[in-house]
């Protein structure tokens, strides 16, 4: 290819401007891998109302553009940045729907109503983003999206801009970063968006009544992946399909799995600023201090010895949460857990740490910095969900010393094994109690052990530079270049 190669890269998240989960590590790190292999990446995002505007280096690019909805045009602005620490260069789309303070709301599609909703919101940036491409000239060959808050842009492509010259030699990669969320809508937002209900991608899903964004995402692309391969393959079953199984083996030929990476340079305990003292490979010893200062932070006597057991999460039914059972909390270790999601998960969760104070700490919110604090301090890092697409916190822990104790699925399996960790199969509190139980005699009896578990985990590679190559092959398969 003599040009270099452009990609538009999509997501509802980008770390550090919008993160609720691991889409946002990944939307933030991957394009600046594919960056350092000569692709002009871009990313394009909504400018939501928890990004602070002054710490960034704004410059308006066009306001007042246009696009038609069924309740009148809607009128956006665009803005340019570069990600922090970075590069790369970010489009901001900015208009009222993405004002409030949160990414993702819980409300459903109702027409006529004054507040906007998730699926609304998210159809009107999947249509503003192609606008703002061709406002910029940024004329990209691929367009990767992820997850099913931007799959309405195959919709766009093949609808509104069919005819347009502009996108007539893109092709589309759809990345499922978890199959669980799906963004189901009624029939009106088809209405609302001013897309082609005769489509039959569209037509298809609406048989049922509903339109689901994850299966436009799937059935509309040139190819899809996914964030595993283990992962790859359990969605074809019917047990991890999330009911789309049967979709996706429509599919099977074009999907791939490719796992995550995290950004090292980010997540590296010898330069993290969040962490009470910094240490590398060579000086792993430094954690004792982290956990004393953790252990004061949360209100506990110091022990350097007694096992803190971390875990950073989304306290959401996938996590599995509700493992963690009463005999569990009598092992010999301390618990700190931070997370937030649901109300019920929240709430068991809470109620544990008052009937164990000595033993469990749980703190509610979103925390980055006490985040990177766990991760430095614990000995062990546990990961024991339902089913998890790829999961991003057992490799940071690993980068940071802490041995993971993970379930057995999906990207768990590819990236923990029993040279740098324990995992259990069965989801069970008996197979957790037993596995954490394991880990815990080799973390008193066994040092030697122990140290080589928590150097060969941080000598692993989880930077982004294997998993773009591997981008880079699925961009040039679609291409059909070598
Ligand atoms: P998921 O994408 O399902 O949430 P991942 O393991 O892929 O799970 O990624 C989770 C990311 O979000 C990690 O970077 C983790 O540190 C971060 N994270 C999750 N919950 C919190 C929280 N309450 N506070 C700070 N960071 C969090």
């Amino acid at each position: 290819m003599k040009n270099k190669l452009k990609v538009l890269f999509t997501a509802a998240e980008a770390a550090p401007l919008a993160k609720v989960g691991g889409l946002g590590d990944v939307v933030g790190s991957l394009p600046k891998a594919l960056l350092r292999l000569g692709i002009d990446v871009r990313i394009f995002l909504p400018l939501y109302g928890s990004i602070d505007r002054k710490k960034l280096d704004l410059k308006l690019i066009s306001k007042n553009i246009i696009i038609e909805t069924s309740a009148g045009n809607e009128k956006f602005s665009l803005w340019q940045t570069r990600l922090p620490h970075s590069r790369l260069i970010v489009y901001l789309i900015d208009h009222r729907f993405f004002s409030g303070k949160e990414i993702y709301r819980k409300n459903k599609f109702v027409e006529g109503s004054v507040g906007i909703d998730d699926i609304k919101k998210f159809t009107f940036f999947s249509c503003a983003l192609l606008e703002a491409a061709k406002l910029i000239n940024f004329q990209p060959n691929i367009i990767h999206l992820n997850d099913c808050h931007v799959a309405a842009v195959l919709d766009f492509l093949k609808t509104t801009y069919l005819r347009d010259n502009f996108f007539k030699k893109v092709k589309t990669l759809y990345t499922i970063h978890n199959l669980a969320s799906q963004n189901v809508a009624k029939p009106e937002i088809i209405g609302f968006s001013k897309l082609d209900p005769d489509l039959p991608v569209i037509k298809a899903d609406l048989a049922d009544g509903d339109i689901n964004f994850m299966v436009q995402g799937i059935l509309g692309a040139d190819l899809v992946s996914t964030v595993s391969p283990t992962y790859s393959r359990e969605i074809l079953t019917h047990y991890q399909g999330a009911g789309l199984e049967k979709i996706l083996e429509k599919r099977r030929k074009d999907l791939s799995g490719i796992t995550n990476g995290i950004d090292t340079a980010a997540y590296d305990p010898a330069t993290d600023r969040a962490i009470k003292k910094r240490y590398s490979l060579k000086t792993v010893g430094g954690k004792t201090a982290n956990k004393l200062s953790l252990q004061k932070k949360l209100g506990w006597p110091a022990d350097p010895k007694l096992a803190l057991v971390g875990v950073v999460t989304r306290l959401v039914w996938q996590k599995g949460m509700e493992l963690l059972s009463d005999r569990i909390l009598k092992l010999p270790a301390r618990f700190v857990i931070l997370g937030t999601g649901s109300q019920d998960v929240e709430d068991r969760l809470t109620a544990l740490a008052k009937a164990y104070p000595d033993k469990l700490a749980v703190r509610i919110g979103f925390d980055e910095k006490l985040a990177r604090q766990i991760y430095a301090a614990a000995d062990l890092f546990l990961v024991p969900s339902r089913f998890e697409p790829c999961g991003l916190t057992q490799m940071i822990a690993m980068r940071y010393g802490t041995v993971p104790v993970v379930r057995k699925t999906g990207g768990l399996s590819d990236t923990v094994d029993p040279a740098v960790g324990f995992a259990f199969k069965k989801y069970d509190r008996e197979a957790l109690f037993k596995c954490l139980k394991s880990a815990l005699d080799a973390y008193y009896n066994e040092p030697v052990r122990w140290k080589k578990l928590q150097k060969t985990g941080m000598k692993q590679d989880f930077s982004w530079d294997r998993p773009a190559k591997e981008y880079l092959k699925l961009y040039k398969k679609l291409l059909k270049i070598s």
